[in-house]
């Protein structure tokens, strides 16, 4: 593609691979990018370069936006769960005939002495959790809580980011932290708190990375709930690099 001027480009972020992306690209003045952030967390930590927060209004709205800010090329660099802005993506992208590369975290993969119990959503998260587990560390970000908020037989260590959308379960505590977390202090909470099972998104990457190991080494079981399936004519990366190398390769 021929381009006479600087090649705009729109993350859309929200994740530490995004903010990787954006201190790449803020050293290339080839590249005049804005980075897109949900609006999901309160204190966002923001990337480099310019950045815009909020929603676009839908697939239309994004097509639109595209159109307004001249883009030419789009990386979903969004949350592995979050598949309704991934879908936008794709839908405005191809309106446009814009390219588009989605950069994902490679998932966590089953290793020896994990007991993992997988499941395909927070519902069937609430419906897996053993009846011998008493006191559940709840990871699952701040939405989709509720999905567990009809159990009573246990008790819920909630740890969220923001507090949790209202609707929560009768028996819990709220724990408000950002991560990255370490794997000594993960063992640590989950034995003073007497965790018994952790439920989490398979989110991957090595920010929280550490609750799944700690589970590992203790023994516990972990109700992974799997990510959405990705369509298969979709192309994604898993590396900055490879964006980098996918933004060469089109324009040079
Ligand atoms: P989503 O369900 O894919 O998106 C819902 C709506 O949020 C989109 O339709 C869009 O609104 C807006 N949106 C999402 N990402 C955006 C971005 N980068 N820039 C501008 N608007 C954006 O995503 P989600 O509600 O954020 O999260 C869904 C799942 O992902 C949850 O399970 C959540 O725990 C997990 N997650 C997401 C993030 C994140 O940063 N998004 C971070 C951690 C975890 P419009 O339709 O109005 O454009």
């Amino acid at each position: 593609m021929d381009i006479d001027q600087a090649v705009r480009v729109l993350v859309l972020g929200g994740t530490s691979e995004s903010r990787e992306l954006a201190a790449r690209l803020s050293g290339d003045d080839r590249f005049d990018f804005v980075t897109s952030l949900a609006g999901r967390v309160r204190d966002p930590i923001l990337p480099l370069g310019t950045s815009r927060v909020g929603g676009f209004g839908g697939a239309d709205g994004l097509t639109r936006w595209l159109h307004d800010h001249e883009i030419h090329a789009m990386v979903d660099a969004t949350h592995p769960f979050a598949s309704t802005i991934s879908n936008n993506a794709a839908i405005a992208a191809a309106h446009h005939r814009i390219p588009l590369l989605g950069l994902h975290r490679t998932p966590w993969s089953r290793r020896p002495g994990d007991q993992w119990i997988e499941v395909s959503n927070s519902s069937e998260a609430a419906a897996a959790i053993p009846a011998d587990a008493g006191r559940v560390l709840l990871t699952i970000g701040r939405q989709e809580v509720a999905a567990f908020a009809a159990i009573d037989s246990s008790w819920f260590l909630i740890r969220s980011i923001d507090p949790p959308d209202p609707v929560l379960p009768i028996n819990h505590e709220l724990l408000l932290t950002r991560g990255p977390f370490d794997i000594a202090s993960e063992i640590e909470l989950m034995r003073r708190r007497g965790i018994d099972a952790v439920v989490s998104k398979n989110s991957g990457g090595v920010m929280t990375e550490a609750k799944i190991t700690a589970a590992r080494e203790l023994g516990i079981p972990v109700i992974m709930v799997a990510r959405p399936t990705v369509p298969p004519d979709r192309r994604v990366v898993y590396t900055v690099d490879d964006v980098l190398a996918w933004l060469d390769s089109l324009f040079g």
